[in-house]
Order: C-alpha cells, then structure tokens, then sequence
C-alpha cells in the first residue's frame, strides 16, 4: 500500500528527475549536505568556483600584480561586471550598469540625485512616492531625502499579502510627483509587480521611476531598457551569490545619465581619476554613479554567478522558480492548512517572484526550532515564516524535506 506521505516523495523525486537544472545543484557548497535551505533569497549559497576565484585572486593578481593590479583590471571590473548583469540579468544595454556601494548607499545616491533634477526641471515636483510595505532600508532612505531636501513622502498604503498596483499607483502619480520607489518584488509577500506598466503609468505622470530589484535580479525576467527603466538598484547576495554584504549593483538609462548630480562626489566618479585636480567633475558616463575606491574582492563572487546565470539563461530559472514555488504552495495546503497555515504570497504564479510566505501565529518559534534542525527558512512580521526557493541550488526533494519540517514544528509547538 502506498501512502500519501510515499507519493509526496515520488512526486518530489519525479520532479527533481524532470528537472532540466538540477545538475546546477552541485555547482554550490553545501548542497549535499541534508540541511534545507530556504533563505537563498536572503543569502545565496556559495558557488564551489568562488572559492577557488577567491583564492586564486589573493594568491595570484592581489599577491603578485599588487598595485599594478588597478591597471591591469581592477579599475575596469565594476563596469565589466555591471555590463555583464546589464546582458544576462536585467536587459540593459552596455554602459548603464555598474557595481557601487552598498543597496542603502546607491538607493540614497540615486533617489536622491533623481530628486534634485527632477525638482530643478519643475519646482512643482516635490513628492517621492513608496509604498508602506517596501522594504525598511528603502522607506527610510526616503524619508531621509524628502526631509533633508524639503520634499514630501507619498505613501501608497498597500495589501501586506500582496504590493503595488496599477490603480493605486495611478493614484499617488500626478504633476508634483518627482520620483517613484517600488520593489519589483514585494520582500515580504513575493508579490512580483508589473514593471513595465507601472514604469509606463510613472511616466505618464512625469515622474521619474526606481526599481528595487532586490529580490528579483536573478530570479526572474527584468528588461530595464524595454520596460524604460530610469533607475534600478539590487542587491548582488541575495540571488546572485556574491556572499555577505557583497556590494550592490546601479542601472542609469544612458539619456538620464548627464542629468544626475550624485550627492556624494568622490573621485572614482570624476571624468578624470587620476588627474587628481583642483575640483571635481563628474565622469560623462555610468562612472559618475561611483564614489569611492571599488570593493573589488566582494564582487568577484558575483561574476562566477553571473557567468553560470548567463549560461543557463533567465527564462530556464525563472521556470524552475514557479515550478518550486508551486509545488511549495501545494505542498502548503496538502500539508499546513489543517493546523491553520495560511499561504500570504500571490497564489497566480505571474504574480509572484521566488519565495512564498506562510502564515500562522506560531512562526516566529518554528523559525527558531526549525534553525537548531539545519532547516533554514527566515522569520518577518507578522507571524510570516519566508521559504525561499532559489532555483539553482534547491531541490524539489529538499523543499519537501522543509516542509514537512515545518509541519512537524508548527504541529509541535501548537500541541
Ligand atoms: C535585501 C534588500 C535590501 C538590502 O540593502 P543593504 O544595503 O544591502 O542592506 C534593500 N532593499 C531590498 C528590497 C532588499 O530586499
């Protein structure tokens, strides 16, 4: 007799059997070993290729070219990376993509710069519009501008289990509109917005718009040059492995780039680095977005990620990405909506990016039992334990080794 917990495993095993990249599994350190990782949308396992990139670099170009490695390389790998996540990640056309500081310190130089010219263009144009539900790092940058310059925050209250609208946001645009702040994925709710029409409704008000793609650049298609993207900022430790606090990417389209005066003029960011001179003047091009001296060992990691994802292929990953969110959601009805679980992610698959959020008021515990059993989802407010599902380095076997983890867990902790 089979039972019904003997098909779950079938079924997870048929699927890792279908499943054209599951060899890309064993690219990543770790993923023999039994632990679940559900948090690869938080931090990305490490590629096995990195560490031996990492190595070599230390031993090889820092070690033996050491200062002559500026020349020979470094100065150029922030654009040469950039370039190649404008090709294979985000659809940008070469010389619009760069790797700078930190997500905060590129989302402030950014929105910030957007504002300014935006408001100089048309004094009328003193709001910066965000969502209640972004991410904290994004409302508060925000905040700070509008303040700091004497702007005003436009907030766009939306559904926590869900994220921006086309209405809603049509709402919040209009002529004092300077600059629009969205996440193309909601990083509680995995809420996948449309980036597309809501660039085109920003447009159409005459606002400016910025694309967190956080949680979005290496999990699903971004096409920053034909949606009109203006501006975009994400995260490179999240789906594109570069490792902790790995240094984030900028996208500027190329008209917008002579327009934007970046607020902290550092100077990488002048047209002429070594010429050391007397005051500065921003580079022409992409290299204004710059400030300091390039974080050169931390982004090394993101171009072993970025080489494997441009050899797969976006469309391939993002397939794989509905296909382990589906089965993860069926999964959640099959096995926790008896003890009271809720799903509060988008159910339609076009509606949602790579993770899915599970709902029940014990989840902060069952977060941290589920740690000290090597199942690793991670725990927001309120009561949302994230299963995060990065297509490359998790298997479907494994998602069902997770949730019967948090089935047990939950069913523990309640009884
Ligand atoms: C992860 C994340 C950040 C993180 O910003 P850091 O400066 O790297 O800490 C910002 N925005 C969003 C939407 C994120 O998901």
């Amino acid at each position: 007799m089979t039972t019904i917990a003997d098909e779950l495993t079938a079924r997870a095993a048929e699927l890792d059997a279908a499943d054209p990249l599951a060899p890309y599994r064993d690219a990543f350190i770790g993923a023999e070993s039994p632990l679940v990782y559900f948090d690869g949308n938080s931090l990305g396992r490490p590629l096995r290729r990195s560490a031996e990139t990492l190595g070599r670099f230390v031993h090889e170009e820092w070690g033996g070219r050491l200062i002559r490695g500026w020349d020979e390389s470094w100065m150029e790998l922030p654009f040469r990376i950039g370039d190649a996540i404008g090709r294979s990640v985000i659809g940008a056309a070469p010389g619009q993509t760069v790797i700078g500081d930190s997500t905060t310190v590129l989302l402030y130089k950014l929105i910030r710069a957007a504002f300014d010219a935006q408001r100089a263009a048309d004094p009328a144009r003193v709001e910066i519009v965000i969502d209640t539900d972004n991410f904290p790092t994004d409302r508060y940058l925000v905040e700070g501008i509008a303040a700091e310059r004497g702007g005003r925050v436009r907030w766009i209250d939306v559904d926590r289990s869900a994220g921006v609208s086309a209405a809603q946001l049509r709402d919040a645009t209009g002529p004092a509109t300077a600059v629009v702040v969205i996440s193309q994925i909601a990083y509680r709710s995995g809420y996948l917005a449309d980036a597309e029409a809501l660039t085109r409704i920003a447009h159409d008000a005459g606002a400016l718009i910025l694309w967190d793609l956080c949680h979005s650049a290496g999990s699903v298609a971004v096409q920053a040059d034909a949606w009109g993207f203006d501006l975009a900022v994400g995260c490179t430790y999240k789906y594109l492995n570069g490792g902790p606090g790995a240094p984030a990417f900028a996208y500027v389209a190329e008209h917008l780039q002579s327009r934007l005066a970046q607020p902290i003029q550092g100077w990488m960011g002048t047209a002429d680095v070594f010429a050391m001179g007397p005051g500065y003047t921003p580079a022409p091009g992409i290299r204004r977005v710059l400030s300091g001296t390039p974080p050169i060992i931390g982004m090394l990691p993101v171009r072993d990620m970025v080489d494997l994802i441009a050899e797969v292929g976006i469309p391939a990953i993002r397939e794989k990405s509905v296909a382990l969110t589906e089965f993860a959601i069926a999964l959640a009805d099959d096995l926790l909506a008896p003890l009271g679980v809720t799903v509060a992610s988008p159910r339609d698959a076009a509606e949602r990016g790579g993770h899915v959020t599970l709902q029940h008021p014990s989840m902060r515990d069952v977060t941290a039992r589920l740690w000290t059993q090597d199942v690793i989802p991670d725990y927001r407010d309120p009561a949302g334990l994230r299963i995060g599902l990065s297509p490359l380095s998790t298997s479907f076997a494994e998602t069902l080794a997770g949730m019967r983890a948090v089935r047990d867990a939950v069913s523990t902790i309640t009884s």
